[in-house]
Formats: structure tokens, C-alpha cells, sequence
């Protein structure tokens, strides 16, 4: 059961890359990659963030892990404030935070054996003997699903699934209590899908791992997920739990995406939103709302004004002026 202690707390969070040019390599312009974003990740919870390619999410966890650092805002992990601690602590803090990541073929090395890869990140840390270390790399590989006769097989003669169940088993071998999933099955065929989502729930419940979950997929999203925040253009448009994002999307960019998930009923029939114009360039995002020049129900104030976050319903958040008109 999912308790209500935060931790993990974003406070307007931003990671802005410079675009560089002429002779002096001046800096001309900015990324806006993630521009501004706050949510919390309760302890136990799954948290997903869903949004097109290029909305900012992968940077945003990476940026969690401090393996960007952000431009502005505040990362609290616990109580501690990652953005301004100290390399060391940030050292010793990474054993809790640890990350599940998209390609099982690009993220493992091939040339090392299962052993080696699960071996690594102890040593990094300088955990336990030779032997205490083997037999943790033992209890992770059959935590995870992976014959522990495989232990010395090279990490290319695995198939997609096995090699995820690898890199699940290295994120868990330091025994985390925040686990960042980046689209961890969105490489592997759909039938292994399913597999590698029930085992991260499975081990979820046993381990009493929290995930923060980035996904371009509103299924899977809404099959693994307890809350949802919606990123749209380095922001955060909606944010609530599963359920009633899904059966109550209240941002129009929700609603469109929500539109266009295909229906396996034949016989229900669901109205497609389909949006104008391309997304805006994260150079040079609209003044107002990000999502100004692309939403159906635009009004003056959307492009001059930008959104602030709101709560519509309860636990239910909404960047969009429809709301603060209605609600004041
Ligand atoms: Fe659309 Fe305006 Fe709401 Fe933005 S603030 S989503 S432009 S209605």
C-alpha cells in the first residue's frame, strides 16, 4: 500500500542547454529542454511522466539523477537537496537513486559477462568480499528471473527481455529505494512488455521500490502507474492519479493525446482530437501557454499569459486558463 511520505520533491525545476556560435563560441540562445517543472513521488508509488518525444521528460529524470544538472530549481531526495550537495554525498546518496534504461542492447556492455555487470556498481561502491559480492550478484539474478547458470554467459547472448531483466537486476543490486525507469520496455516486442512491467510490480511489492516511470505510452503508463503527470513542451500540463487522469483528462493537450490511444472494442466509438501545426520549438516556446499555438479552445489570454498549476479536482492539477477562469 502506497504511504504518503514524499521522497522525491521537484521544486520548478529547470534544465536549460546553451546553443553556442561565431569565432568566441558565444552563447546565442537557450534549450528550454525542461522549463520549469514541480511534482513529488511518494514512497512506494509508482509515478509515471508521459508526454510526446521531445517534451523534456528523459531529461527531467536524468536531471533527478543529477546526471545533468539543472539550470535552476530544487531536487529534494529525503531531506537532503541534491542540486547543492557535496560530490561525495552525492556519491554515497546515487546507492538509493538508480536507473532502469530504454535499450537493453545499447545500455549493457557485451563484451562483459552477467557477473561483471552485476559486480560493477558494488566495486564503484566498495561493498562487501569478493564472496559476499558473488552472492549478492546470486540473489539479484534469481530475484530478477535469470538462471544463475547464466552468471558467466557474455550479456549479447541474451534476448531483449533477459538482457532488461540484466539491467533491472544492475539497478537493484545496490538496493535502492528509488528506482527511474526511462522507457524501460518501449526496445522489447510487446509479448515481452508484459513480462518485464509485472516483474518491476512484482519486485516493486517485495523490495518496496518507488519508480518514477517516463513513458511516451499512455498504456503502459496507465497499466503501471500510480499518478501521472503529463509534460507538454519542457512543462508540466496536468497532474493526478491514474484513474482520474485517464477517465477525466481536464487539459486539452491531455485530451488529445487520451483521443488517440486505439480502442479494442469495436463497437465504442470515441471522437479523435486531431491537433494543428507542428509543436513549438523548445528555442523558442510561445510566450503564454506552451501549448498556445496548437490547442482547439485558445483564448486571448493563453498567449500572453503563461498557466500556473492549479488544483481543479482534488489531487487532480491543471496548467490551463480554462480552469483559473472557472475556479478564480
Ligand atoms: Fe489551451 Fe489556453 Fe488552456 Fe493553454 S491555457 S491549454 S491554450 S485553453
Amino acid at each position: 500500500m502506497t504511504e504518503t511520505v514524499d521522497l522525491l520533491k521537484i521544486e520548478e525545476m529547470k534544465v536549460h542547454f546553451p546553443i553556442k556560435s561565431g569565432v568566441f563560441n558565444n552563447k546565442i540562445n537557450y534549450v528550454k529542454a525542461v522549463d520549469g517543472i514541480s511534482f513529488t513521488v511518494k514512497k512506494g508509488e509508482s509515478f509515471g511522466i508521459v508526454g510526446e518525444s521531445g517534451c523534456g521528460k528523459s531529461t527531467a529524470s536524468r536531471a533527478v539523477l543529477q546526471l545533468i544538472r539543472p539550470t535552476s530549481g530544487k531536487i529534494y531526495f529525503k531531506n537532503a537537496e541534491l542540486t547543492s550537495l557535496p560530490k561525495k554525498q552525492l556519491r554515497n546518496l546515487r546507492k538509493n537513486i538508480q536507473m532502469v534504461f530504454q535499450d537493453p542492447y545499447d545500455s549493457l556492455n557485451p563484451r562483459l559477462t552477467v557477473a561483471e555487470i552485476l559486480d560493477e556498481p558494488l566495486k564503484a561502491h566498495k561493498i562487501g568480499s569478493k564472496e559476499e559480492r558473488r552472492n549478492k550478484i546470486i540473489e539479484i539474478m534469481d530475484v530478477c528471473g535469470l538462471n544463475r547458470e547464466y552468471i558467466h554467459r557474455y550479456a549479447h547472448e541474451f534476448s531483449g527481455g533477459q538482457r532488461q531483466r540484466i539491467g533491472i537486476a544492475r539497478a537493484l543490486i545496490l538496493k535502492p529505494e528509488l528506482v527511474v525507469a526511462d522507457e524501460p520496455v518501449s526496445a522489447l516486442d510487446v509479448s515481452i512488455q508484459s513480462q518485464i512491467l509485472n516483474l518491476m510490480m512484482d519486485l516493486q511489492e517485495t523490495l518496496n521500490l518507488t519508480y518514477l516511470f517516463i513513458s511516451h505510452d499512455l498504456s503502459v503508463v496507465r497499466h503501471f502507474c500510480d499518478r501521472v503527470g503529463v509534460m507538454y513542451l519542457g512543462r508540466m500540463a496536468e497532474l493526478a492519479e491514474t484513474n482520474s487522469l485517464f477517465e477525466n483528462p481536464l487539459h486539452p493537450y491531455t485530451k488529445s493525446l487520451l483521443s488517440a490511444i486505439p480502442i479494442s472494442n469495436p463497437r465504442e466509438k470515441r471522437e479523435r482530437i486531431s491537433l494543428q501545426g507542428d509543436v513549438p520549438s523548445p528555442v523558442d516556446p510561445p510566450i503564454g501557454c506552451a501549448f498556445s499555438s496548437r490547442c482547439p479552445e485558445v483564448m486571448d489570454i493563453c498567449r500572453t499569459s503563461r498557466p500556473a498549476m492549479k488544483e481543479a479536482r482534488p489531487d487532480h492539477y491543471v496548467a490551463c486558463h480554462l480552469y483559473t477562469e472557472k475556479r478564480g
